[in-house]
């Protein structure tokens, strides 16, 4: 393995590079690009992006009512 990981992950198990914790596979998105078949953050990490991104959106929509409103 090439990538540094601080601790050693059991089978069935996967580092997450978002938050940087092992985590059991099921929690990682399938990725059938990668090499072992995961993506190399969680759904939560994937989630947290997602969710940024519908914050900003939302953070727009309000903006747009704001100004609609005078
Ligand atoms: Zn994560």
């Amino acid at each position: 393995m090439s990538k540094k990981i601080p601790i050693a992950v059991p089978q069935g198990s996967k580092w997450c590079h978002g938050c940087q914790q092992v985590k059991p596979v099921q929690s990682f998105w399938i990725d059938r690009s990668k090499k072992d078949g995961r993506h190399y953050c969680c759904i939560r990490c994937g989630d947290r992006k997602a969710l940024e991104r519908a914050e900003r959106g939302r953070m727009m929509n309000e903006v747009f009512l704001r100004v609609g409103r005078g």
